[in-house]
């Protein structure tokens, strides 16, 4: 009798092993990369349905790339841009959706941000040539941009742009959209837990397979890509960085680089480095991390405080590192090179 309970015992043990140690595992990770909208896009995700949502979200992310670059002959800010100076053209819900909300981010900066900043980074073109454009060139590109002449139109999904030469450019807010998109699509497919990484612009998916938040890197703005300042710890959260070291050429001891000021026609020079945005949502954490680069130290922080749920870390030249007040006691600065001011 005895012996018979020991062999049922032993039967049972048996069969719960692969579930016991199932338990303890980690879930099946997918990861891919892509160099798409102009950077490396990586995505991870945890879970059996990784590959298929990781394959779905890529799909997606193209998509958005075709329909909102400047370059795209097919898409609808092409065909907006080339349609300047005669009448409105219909384009797609999710181009209207992000044009308004970079609209929204050029009325709140009062055009610090602006969305009809196309002519001026086309002329800089920041990353194809290297060379500073004559003061009669900037000033002629200066003269084209007002985000006030934008013509919106939601009942007919229309958008133009009132005289020849204007153009809008989405390269601040549109790989905001795509993270969004990529991450609605994770959760569409059942995952749970993963990472989307679009360049500067990280979203996090829930939380890490182990149940702790995920910690996200600030990047060094003065080192390679990968050297971290600090950490933040965060679960279903967005992290978007902008910054000098992305894209820029050096002429004569200056950095020129790519986030450029509408008021004076150059690359802003304000003290800082870089700003990242933590936020729910990635279109306004890429809208805003280039707005309050914009704004400058001061102006931009103050705009950060007096939104709900949205978080800043700058770093300046001089390397001292500012933080919103709801961040606080959710950073670790990991760089001892680094300086941590108490901001307000
Ligand atoms: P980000 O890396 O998100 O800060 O975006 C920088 C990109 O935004 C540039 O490469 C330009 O395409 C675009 N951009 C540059 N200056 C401005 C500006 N003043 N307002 C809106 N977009 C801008
Ligand atoms: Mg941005």
């Amino acid at each position: 009798m005895k012996y018979k309970r020991l062999v049922l015992l032993c039967l049972i043990m048996i069969s719960l092993l692969p579930i016991i140690s199932a338990c303890g595992k980690e879930p099946e990770k997918t990861v891919e990369t892509e160099f798409l909208m102009d950077t490396l896009m990586e995505l991870t995700a945890y879970g059996p349905n990784g590959e298929k949502a990781i394959d779905a979200a890529m799909g997606r992310i193209k998509k958005i790339d075709d329909l909102m670059s400047v370059s795209s002959e097919t898409g609808d800010v092409y065909k907006v841009n080339k349609s300047a100076g005669q009448n409105p053209v219909k384009v797609s819900d999710e181009t209207m959706y992000v044009v308004q909300t970079a609209q929204h981010y050029s009325q709140l900066s009062d055009g610090a941000f602006d969305i009809t900043v196309g002519p001026l980074v086309n002329l800089w073109g920041i990353g194809k040539k290297e060379e500073v454009p004559s003061q009669t060139a900037i000033d002629g590109a200066k003269a084209l941009i007002d985000y006030r002449k934008l013509q919106i139109d939601v009942s007919s999904g229309t958008i133009g742009l009132p005289e020849r030469n204007m153009s809008i450019d989405l390269g601040a807010i549109a790989k905001g959209y795509a993270g969004d998109e990529a991450a609605r699509i994770f959760k569409e497919y059942g995952v749970k837990s993963g990472i989307i990484s679009l360049g500067g612009n990280v979203v996090v998916v829930g939380a890490r397979p182990d149940g702790n938040p995920w910690r996200v890197g600030i990047q060094n703005p003065f080192k390679p890509t990968g050297n971290y300042v600090a950490v933040v710890e965060e679960t279903d959260k967005t992290v978007v960085t902008s910054g000098t070291y992305e894209r820029y050429f050096i002429k004569d001891g200056k950095r020129y680089h790519h986030i450029l000021d509408p008021s004076t026609g150059y690359p802003a020079d304000n003290g800082l480095a870089s700003v990242s945005i933590i936020s729910d949502k990635s279109i306004d954490a890429d809208a805003l991390s280039t707005t309050v680069f914009l704004l400058g130290p001061e102006k931009g922080m103050e705009l950060v405080e007096e939104l709900s749920d949205v978080e800043c870390i700058m770093i300046t030249n001089d390397k001292k590192i500012t933080v919103s007040s709801g961040l606080k006691d959710n950073i670790n600065i990991t760089d001892e090179e680094f300086i941590y001011e108490e901001g307000r």
